[in-house]
């Protein structure tokens, strides 16, 4: 009879519960998974991103949507369809480019140009398409249940180094690293975001570009979790607190250029600000298998910047993946 082993996978954030969820299609009977966080989706913290997220897709070459099925067959899951719309006041050559502009939204349903009148004042180049949002902390949570429904275990436990993992149960061969920023990797840093959540409610996600190089965005919480409205990209900056002044900015061009209900007369009722770090990473992502002694191995998956709910899917099935051709699961899924 085969040894029985626990697959350890550290972190709960949007990439370890995805990848979690993906690994139990893959078990072998004689193998069980433990999900190690420092953070779970019931807390809040700047150093745990996935509860701090929009989310919303926007496209980007090369990716789709494939968060889709899940807004269709499970509606707590927290995702809905909906228009987006992109206003850009300075659009770069390569959304001027049609061909560049059509490789990248022309999978997005319903897409299209709109035409000169149809964009505000200022703005030179605006497209629609229909796309998702995500209520991140109600999402994570969702996963968090699927896994512990299907026979996953957790433990809040926080990791000086990534190797304790291997101690954490009788017999642990793999470690999965879904740690966001990764243990004392000099490539990793992080990129600061401050963002605004308010009660009043929007029915597209808008994203618009401004000449001075900063972009703003409106994103609808789905299940009644309030808008979010964005943003800031600060990378290295490690302030923990929100800045009233970026607060205030925020949510001046947001009642100036995003559709509220006029009765709410460009006032906001606003529910907290948020500030977040993204765990980005030079070069993006490292996906990858560490072989140790002892046929230990590592399979890492971490820093995804500012783009992890978007690419959450698809990093769990190249993690599933790397562990298939290392024989670290079963050929089969288990559906
Ligand atoms: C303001 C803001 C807006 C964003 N908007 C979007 C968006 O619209 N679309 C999008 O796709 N993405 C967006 N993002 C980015 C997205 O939130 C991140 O890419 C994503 O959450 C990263 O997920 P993760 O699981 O890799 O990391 P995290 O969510 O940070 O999770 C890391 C996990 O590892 C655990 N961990 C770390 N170190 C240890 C340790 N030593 N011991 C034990 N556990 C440990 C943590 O406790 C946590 O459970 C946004 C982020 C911010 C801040």
């Amino acid at each position: 009879m085969a040894e029985f082993e626990t697959i350890v996978v550290v972190g709960a954030g949007v990439v370890g519960l995805s990848t979690v969820l993906c690994i139990q299609q893959y078990l072998k009977p004689s193998q069980s998974v433990l999900l190690v966080a420092r953070d779970f989706p019931s807390d809040t913290s700047v150093n745990y991103a996935s509860p701090w997220a929009g989310a919303h897709y926007r496209p980007v070459p090369g990716s789709s949507p494939t968060s889709a099925p899940l807004a269709v067959n499970e509606p707590a899951a927290g995702i809905i369809f909906l228009k987006g719309v992109e206003h850009l006041e300075a659009p770069p050559p390569e959304y001027l480019d049609s061909q560049s502009a059509h490789n990248v939204y022309s999978h997005l349903d319903e897409f299209r140009y709109l035409s000169d009148d149809e964009v505000p004042a200022g703005v030179k180049w605006g497209v629609e398409y229909g796309t998702y949002v995500v209520n991140s902390p109600v999402y994570c949570a969702h996963m968090l249940r699927k896994f512990i429904l299907k026979g996953g275990t957790t433990k809040r436990y926080t990791l000086a180094h990534l190797k304790e993992a291997f101690s954490l149960d009788t017999n642990v061969k793999t470690v999965i690293n879904c740690s966001g920023l990764g243990f004392d990797d000099p490539k990793s840093f992080i990129i600061r975001g401050q963002t605004c959540l308010v009660r009043n409610p929007v029915s597209a996600t808008i994203t618009r570009q401004n000449t001075d190089g900063s972009w703003s965005f409106c994103i609808p919480r789905p299940l009644d979790g309030g808008t979010i409205i964005g943003g800031t990209k600060q990378p290295h900056n490690w302030d923990p607190n929100a800045s009233p002044e970026t607060r205030a900015q925020l949510l001046a061009k947001a009642s100036k250029w995003f559709p509220f209900a006029s009765e709410s007369g460009g006032q906001f009722d606003v529910i907290h600000d948020i500030v977040g770090r993204r765990p980005a990473r030079e070069g993006g992502m490292r996906i990858e298998v560490e072989k140790l002694e002892n046929e230990k191995q590592i399979v890492h998956a971490y820093g995804a910047g500012g783009r992890g709910f978007e690419l959450s899917h698809g990093v769990a099935e190249d993690t599933v993946a790397l562990m298939l051709e290392n024989g670290l699961l079963k050929e089969k899924a288990v559906l």
